[in-house]
């Protein structure tokens, strides 16, 4: 574009001085000199009746061309562009015709508009390409896609999309896809893991009733001790194996998201007190200390709570010493009503704290099974006192002791919580 105004205005300044020239004539004399004599620009001088007065062609080269407005011509191998001017001298009116040469204007724009068309060409192609190109990679991501989540069963869960395939456009598609398969493969996992752990648990109980059936079956008849050790140690085993089952259901349940919590306002102050009562009466070889702020009020599931606070202290007492002291308080903490279970038993070791709550696992599974453990109660706690909206805290040293600290949310009733 800028070439050919480049060309438009070199054309124009061309002839302008001789244009000029003409018009400052005065006289049709000195017009026809003009036109006659000048170099610079071809023109022609008519008269009204179109016959040629002067022209600035010599009379060997060309045939001067009489026009009405506008025109184009080929003169030797040239184009020009003609157009007629008209002038006033003397009275007289004539007409000049001016002769532009735009050969080199013409060149110009056919390169010009040639390459453009190429460019428009090679521009259509490259996009045309690129595109198929993006939509077959687009596909080829669908495809695997569409073709792994087919193939998908529990034997294969480790198929993931080759993320280094995919544009940029798809790599979201392929990366959340595969951070889902980490997530179902990992769920899988865990559920596999709980399933094994469970068999593995449930094993055992049965096996040493097993065992004594068998051992009754030879001597019980006769052997009053054996029939008493054996009915002793199947009552012992078979109690073991319900509370595991019923462990394992409520694990189940709520994984299953169908366990139901009854939910009502309580008294928690009264609950601590039931439950230091009740440990005082069925534990005699430890000293229970107590502290419990009166008249503190909860919302929940009071089973439940009463349920997994239980198993805090059970643990407590199961992991100190006998006649050592645990310590059951109940107060308020800003807004949350705190239960603190404290001992000075064994304890726990630093790299072990985060597992605690995992679950089958035990700090030492050969030592705490004796006691009855099977790893499940402080998963079971923690899934209470979450679904409660409240948290745990531990802190322990080996050798000097454990202590759990329960937050439960306070969450006033509207009449309560704006009294005067
Ligand atoms: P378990 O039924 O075996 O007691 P838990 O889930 O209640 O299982 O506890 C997990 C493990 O944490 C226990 O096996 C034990 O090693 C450790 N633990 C829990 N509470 C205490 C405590 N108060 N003192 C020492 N160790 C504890």
């Amino acid at each position: 574009m800028f070439v050919l105004g480049v060309t438009v205005f070199s054309i124009y300044n061309e002839s302008k001085p001789s244009l000029d020239a003409i018009d400052r004539q005065t006289t049709a004399e000195g017009l026809i000199d003009k036109v006659n004599s000048i170099n610079e620009a071809r023109v022609t001088l008519i008269n009204s009746q179109g016959e040629i007065l002067a022209s600035s062609f010599r009379p060997d080269t060309i045939e001067p061309k009489i026009i009405e407005y506008v025109d184009v011509q080929v003169i030797n191998n040239r184009v020009y562009f003609l157009y007629k001017k008209g002038l006033f001298v003397e009275n007289l009116s004539l007409g000049l015709i001016v002769y532009n040469d735009i050969t080199i204007l013409l060149i110009e724009i056919t390169v010009i508009g040639t390459l453009a068309i190429l460019l428009f060409a090679v521009s259509t192609l490259t996009i045309y390409l690129r595109g198929s190109y993006l939509t077959r990679k687009a596909f080829g991501v669908l495809d695997e896609l569409t073709e792994k989540a087919n193939n998908i069963s529990s034997q294969n869960l480790n198929l993931r999309l080759n993320v280094n395939d995919s544009t940029d456009e798809l790599i979201e598609i392929a990366l959340t896809f595969n951070r889902m398969m980490d997530r179902i493969e990992k769920a899988y996992e865990k559920q596999n893991q709980f399933v094994s752990d469970a068999s593995h648990e449930l094993r055992t109980p049965i096996s040493v009733i097993q065992g004594y059936a068998r051992m009754l079956d030879r001597w019980g008849k006769d052997d009053k001790d054996i029939l008493q050790e054996s009915i002793q140690a199947i009552k012992k085993e078979s109690e073991n194996m319900q509370d595991l089952v019923e462990k394992l259901l409520f694990i189940a349940r709520n994984d299953k998201d169908t366990l139901v919590l009854v939910k009502g306002r309580f008294n928690m102050s009264e609950l601590i007190g039931e439950l230091i009562r009740e440990t005082i009466l069925l534990e005699t070889n430890h000293n229970i200390e107590s502290h419990v702020e009166p008249e503190i009020m909860l919302d929940g599931d009071r089973d439940r709570i009463k349920q997994a606070l239980r198993i805090f202290v059970d643990n407590a007492l199961k992991y100190t010493e006998t006649g050592k002291i645990i310590t059951i308080k109940l107060t308020i903490e800003d807004n949350y009503a705190v239960v603190t279970v404290r001992d000075n038993g064994i304890g726990i070791p630093e790299e072990q704290l985060p597992n605690i709550f995992d679950r089958f696992f035990r700090v030492d599974a050969s030592r705490e099974r004796d006691k009855g453990g099977h790893g499940l109660g402080l998963s079971i706690a923690r899934i209470i006192v979450l679904r409660h909206g409240g948290r745990i805290k531990v802190a322990s040293k080996p050798g000097e002791g454990t202590r759990f600290k329960i937050y439960f949310p306070i969450d006033l009733p509207p009449s309560t919580s704006h009294s005067e």
